[in-house]
């Protein structure tokens, strides 16, 4: 098998002890050669890390030493040789080769400087994707985002939920917002679905109780932010006979899980980037919507009044606020004014003016919303009329609240969001393979 031929081992997987002087076979690109008269590096990195390939011109062939040294940067290919430790060289050894294929040759210059040496603009990084990712800072992000996305998982299963997929071609708009893309449906207008927040209230109800879905939202908000994409990732739940009070230990659960299950899996990667990952203590701070408007008012540069939304500013006050006092980045804003959240947000039972709802923040930003649903028709149909939309085009969706719909609870959280915010990172386009913004639609 070709696999078995051109690999024995990754550059992770060798002991240099154990395995000193034993014939090996690794597979990879060229990240660097390092001529140096007499002596020749060619350090061959893989996805788990780099093995620096020695070649010694007095001991080896001279074709053989000339080739080397002029192999092309970010060339594939497959080296055998023998292991001898090396303190000073990467992972304790080096290999001294017997044969170097060449698999396929990299066109040369480079796009972008693969060791990090030479920063990049992050245009130039998201337009050279394929090479950006040879980079061991961007590939270590990715192997994080899969780590999240596999804890969250785990999480969700591990407290009894279903993950489901919804459709994102969609006929209605999910909150009768303008920020959706139209597109051609045969001979009808579809949308692309900027939340499956119905769905997956339907879903719900359908008897499978608890469910979760993580999958793409689509919005056509022109805004140009470091934290917002048009195409995001969000991590969706719904969960029957739950309050919003219920949810939120779901969310804290799962915000600690993926920090946890990244510390423990992906050390390496936060070594290249750096990071000394605290895991976030639970349960979070939990302030109410008026109390952070009184800290807002108190401490921030804006006024703001009872009933407005927070702007990113006095987001900032706040996260900064709690960050001073407690020494944590997340916490939790609640009972939030109704007027201000989505129709399907439940009202409190004894002042209608206030919602069962809640924003989770981390010190900056937003990174989900949530709320106990309206599970009554009527009520909702009047939530839909009156904030200026149009019931019969929500048909699909009213009619499942006819036919025995639980009290229910739910929330989205932006992935992206969580990984910026676990990595420390500037601009949510780094934890994206290929961003949706306003100005870019390819790669
Ligand atoms: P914001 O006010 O920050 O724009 P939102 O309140 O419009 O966010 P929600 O509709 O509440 O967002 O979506 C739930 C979560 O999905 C958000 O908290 C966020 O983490 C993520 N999210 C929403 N829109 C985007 C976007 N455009 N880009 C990246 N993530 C997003
Ligand atoms: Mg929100």
């Amino acid at each position: 098998m070709l696999m078995e031929k051109l690999r024995t081992h990754h550059t992770r997987d060798i002991e240099p002890e154990e395995m000193a002087d034993k014939s090996v076979t690794l597979a990879g690109w060229v990240h660097e050669v390092r001529d140096l008269g007499g002596i020749c590096f060619v350090v061959l990195r893989d996805r788990e890390g780099m093995a620096q390939v020695t070649l010694v011109k007095k001991k080896v062939d001279s074709d053989f030493f000339n080739k080397a040294k002029k192999l092309m940067r970010e060339s594939v290919i497959s080296v055998t040789g023998t292991v001898k430790p090396e303190e000073k060289a990467p992972n304790g050894y080096e290999v001294l080769p017997d044969d170097i294929t060449v698999l396929n040759e990299s066109c040369t210059p480079l796009p972008l400087d693969t060791t990090g040496k030479v920063e990049a603009e992050m245009d130039t990084c998201l337009d050279s994707r394929y090479v950006d990712l040879r980079k061991p800072r961007t590939s270590a992000i990715f192997k994080i985002r899969h780590e999240v996305l596999k804890a969250v998982r785990d999480n969700f299963t591990r407290e009894g939920f279903i993950e489901t997929t919804t459709p994102k071609v969609v006929a209605t708009a999910t909150e009768g917002g303008t920020s959706l893309f139209p597109i051609t449906y045969f001979d009808r207008e579809a949308f692309l679905n900027q939340s499956p927040q119905l769905f997956k209230q339907i879903l719900m109800s359908g008897g499978l109780e608890k469910v979760f879905e993580i999958g793409p939202i689509f919005r056509a908000e022109e805004h140009d932010t470091r934290r917002h994409l048009n195409e995001a990732t969000s991590i969706d739940m719904e969960s029957s006979f739950s309050d919003h009070f219920d949810i939120m230990e779901t969310l804290e659960n799962t915000i600690a899980h993926a920090y946890s299950q990244v510390k423990e899996n992906a050390s390496q990667q936060l070594e290249y980037l750096g990071i000394d990952l605290e895991v976030p203590e639970t349960p979070f701070k939990r302030l109410t919507y008026s109390e952070a408007i009184d800290i807002i008012n108190q401490y921030g540069k804006e006024e703001l009044e009872w009933g407005d939304d927070l702007s990113t500013l006095s987001e900032h006050t706040l996260g900064e606020h709690v960050y001073n006092e407690t020494g944590a980045h997340h916490y939790f804003i609640i009972d939030w004014p109704t007027e201000i959240k989505p129709f399907y947000a439940m009202p409190y039972e004894d002042n209608p003016e206030i919602s069962k709802t809640f924003d989770m923040m981390h010190t900056r930003l937003e990174l989900s919303s949530g709320a106990q649903r309206i599970h009554y028709y009527d009520m909702l149909k009047n939530r839909i009329e009156n904030q200026g939309l149009d019931p019969d085009s929500f048909d699909f969706y009213l009619d499942a609240f006819r036919y025995g719909m639980p009290p229910h609870a739910g929330w989205g959280l932006g992935c992206e969001r969580l990984l910026m915010t676990m990595l420390g990172l500037e601009n949510i386009r780094e934890v994206v393979l290929f961003p949706r913004d306003r100005r870019r639609l390819s790669p």
